[in-house]
């Protein structure tokens, strides 16, 4: 009997994976030991960091597409589908076509979504950059924009945690361009005591800050939205009111409605062994990517790093019986300091962060990895 394999997504975690299992099970594949599966709802892969240069008018959007098809090596098996219920106990996988898919070994590679409607006025006041469409709309928003107040706002939890300082610095960066960034106050709110949650980024971003011009306000939570004669006002759990021309946004994040629906929890988030990245108290599902519970950065980078240790440890499961190896918690993410410089932070479980000063290299190996990022996916970077 041939092993099936079910990879749920097709994002960044998913199409590694199943790129890795297509080459290292490749004499299984042929034999028709193994079936690799995968059910993605999108047809589409959208490389989600070029969001953030469409915003700046620095990519086109169809550079950040791909037919998910055309990722994957031709042995896996990809249905056009969306996943509504997952049984763990059963061996299943439900989809909205009416499949159930049984599977020996699952992938819960789902991703995570941005929640706009999670606050009251958000949705209506708000612009975000976290969808193509949303970053596209805030592009023309940023055109038109002459003077006045941005106040950027955050809700938690959410995916890529160097994007506030990113947008922040890029903004500074546009609007010093544009000639008119003393016309522009950018105001930069976060959720804790810092402005950044990770306390080596964040004690390397106060001067950045200062230097800049750049107001901040910490321990802003944001609670409500309302807009009153063009005019935006951000009110915060802990009793703060920003006023602004503009709200840029990142909101709340949860993880897929399947997994609610599935009873697995209340958030999205699948409870995952932060080492052998298993769900749980289930020996043959694997997680990877933004939907673990893992309390590290929710970032391409972690999805990739956790990719090469779940593709691995399946192959190894397969041809051997055991799994091969833990995960060490890796991240490590480039961060856009905006006038062509850039840095970038790597760590893990045990070793914390340490920004490097930002530079023109950094900055130029990011928009070369923009480039790449194809091969990442067809698992050959
Ligand atoms: C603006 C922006 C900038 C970013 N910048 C960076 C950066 O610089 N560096 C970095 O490391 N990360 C960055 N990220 C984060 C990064 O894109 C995500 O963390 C990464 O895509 C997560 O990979 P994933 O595979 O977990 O989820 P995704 O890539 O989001 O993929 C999830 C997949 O699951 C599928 N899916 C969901 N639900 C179902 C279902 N019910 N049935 C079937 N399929 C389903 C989706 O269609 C999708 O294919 C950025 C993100 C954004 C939005």
């Amino acid at each position: 009997m041939a092993k099936h394999v079910v990879i749920v997504g097709g994002g960044v975690a998913g199409t590694i994976i199943a790129n890795l299992l297509a080459r290292g099970l490749k004499e299984e594949l042929s034999k028709a030991e193994v079936v690799i599966t995968m059910v993605s709802k999108d047809d589409k892969h959208v490389y989600q960091p070029g969001f953030l240069y469409v915003l700046f008018d620095k990519m086109r959007p169809d550079e950040l597409m791909r037919d998910q098809r055309s990722l994957l090596a031709p042995s896996i098996i990809f249905h056009h589908d969306t996943v509504v219920g997952i049984d763990p106990k059963a061996c299943e996988v439900h989809t909205e076509k009416g499949k159930k898919l049984k599977y020996d070994y699952l992938v819960i590679a789902t991703g995570s979504r941005p929640m706009p409607e999670l606050i009251p006025g958000l949705k209506e006041h708000g612009n975000m950059f976290y969808t193509l469409e949303s970053a596209i709309e805030l592009r023309e928003k940023l055109r038109k924009f002459e003077k006045g107040r941005i106040a950027i706002a955050m809700g938690v939890p959410h995916k890529c945690p160097v994007a506030p300082f990113e947008v922040t610095f890029m903004l500074d960066d546009y609007f010093n361009k544009k000639g008119i960034r003393d016309k522009v106050e950018i105001y930069y709110t976060y959720p804790i005591g810092r402005i950044h949650t990770l306390e080596p980024v964040a004690q390397w971003g106060v001067p950045e800050f200062e230097r800049r011009g750049i107001k901040y306000e910490t321990l802003f939570n944001m609670e409500k939205v309302e807009a009153h004669n063009g005019t935006i006002a951000v009110h915060s759990a802990e009793g703060s009111t920003v006023e602004c021309d503009l709200l840029i946004t990142i909101p709340p994040h949860r993880g897929a409605q399947a997994i609610i629906d599935s009873g697995i929890s209340n958030d999205g988030w699948v409870p995952t062994n932060r080492y052998s990245l298993k769900y749980e108290g289930y020996e043959n599902v694997y997680v990877a990517g933004d939907t673990t519970n893992l309390p590290i950065s929710k970032a391409g980078s972690t999805a990739h790093f956790e990719s090469d240790v779940v593709a691995d440890n399946l192959i190894a499961e397969i041809k051997e019986g055991h799994p091969a190896r833990d995960y060490d918690g890796k991240v490590m993410c480039f961060i856009e300091t905006g006038f062509d410089k850039g840095t970038y932070i790597h760590f893990n479980y045990t070793t914390p962060p340490s920004p490097m000063p930002p530079s023109k290299m950094i900055h130029w190996l990011k928009l070369g990895y923009n480039r790449m990022y194809w091969l990442t996916a067809r698992g050959v970077l």
